[in-house]
This record gives C-alpha cells, structure tokens and sequence, in this order.
C-alpha cells in the first residue's frame, strides 16, 4: 500500500472507468473541520479508496479510512485517543444527474466538474465515525458519578505506570 500523500482532487469518472485504487495519507492539517470544532486533533488518515462501475453502471467508492482523533473526555476532561475506522461506500453523481437507487448504507456524492476533493470527503468520514459524547470506555468518573447518586463506590486506583518507574529509580 502506497505510503504518499493523498491526491487533493481525483476525477472519479475516469478513475470509475479504469477500475483504479487510490491510497495514501492525509495530513492532519488539511482537515480544517477537525480543528475548527475544537474536536481535537488528529494523526495522518491513512485512507484507501476503490473506485469501480458496478452492474448497474454507477459509479462507486468505496474503501477505508483510518486515524487516530485526539480529544478530551466529556466526562472528565482528561486526554482521550479515538481510533477510528471507517468504511466508504459512496456512488459518484454528477451534480445535478439523476440519484440513483442505493442501499441504505450507501451515501451519494456529488461530482462538480468531474473533479471531487478528497479531503473534505475523508473527514466527513472521520466526523461521523466519532461519537457525539467522546468518553474514556472506563472513566474513574464514572465512579465519582455513582457516589454521587448515593452509591459508596470508590473510583478504582490505576497504576500508574511511572510509579513503577520511579520504584525503579530507587533501586
Ligand atoms: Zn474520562
């Protein structure tokens, strides 16, 4: 799988025609609405794109897209990693062409001037993939959340792992 950089546009009909794999990363930088949403930030996406024409003659995309998304917990606002994976499943359309009919599951993307930017497309994916309340799976606060409601729960002490660094230290 190629290691370069994703191409900032591609034309989808032609690469459609050709039965054409795209790969590559993106930097993090290009994706704006990451940044701007103070979602956090995120690693280089590594994203892998199929195009092909189906039975049916449309025009489809599909493939993945992976990074890691940086963000703090709503819980108790300490750092917190997301991995994301996400598959594409897109048809291609002209704008203003006929919508053709998909599965559910599949999105249509419109085709200005044959030529499709691919990193608002790729973070659309990342966005969707993240969820609307970004949590640590098991956040002390939970604990803290119980006590709270009348429970006597005490949030489990973690090791951590630089006290072992520094019993190391000692020794
Ligand atoms: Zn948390």
């Amino acid at each position: 799988m190629s290691r370069g950089s994703l191409p900032l546009y591609v034309e989808p009909f032609r690469l459609c025609d050709a039965n054409t794999r795209v790969s590559g990363n993106l930097v993090a930088a290009q994706l704006e609405r990451i940044s701007e949403f103070a979602v956090g930030t995120a690693d280089d996406v590594n994203v892998v794109l199929d195009f092909s024409r189906d039975a049916d003659g449309r025009n489809c995309i599909s493939g993945t897209v992976d990074t890691v998304v940086h963000t703090t917990c709503e819980r108790c606002l300490g750092a917190l990693d997301i991995p994301v994976h996400a598959k594409v499943s897109l048809v291609a359309i002209a704008v203003g062409g006929k919508v053709p009919e998909t599965e559910d599951d599949v999105d249509i993307v419109e085709v200005e001037d044959e030529r499709l930017a691919l990193a608002p497309l790729v973070e659309e994916e990342v966005l969707m993939a993240l969820p609307q309340y970004p949590v640590h799976e098991s956040c002390d606060m939970v604990a803290y959340d119980r006590a709270a409601g009348g429970a006597t729960v005490k949030p489990e002490q973690k090791a951590n792992p630089f006290d072992v660094l520094a019993k190391l230290k000692k020794d």
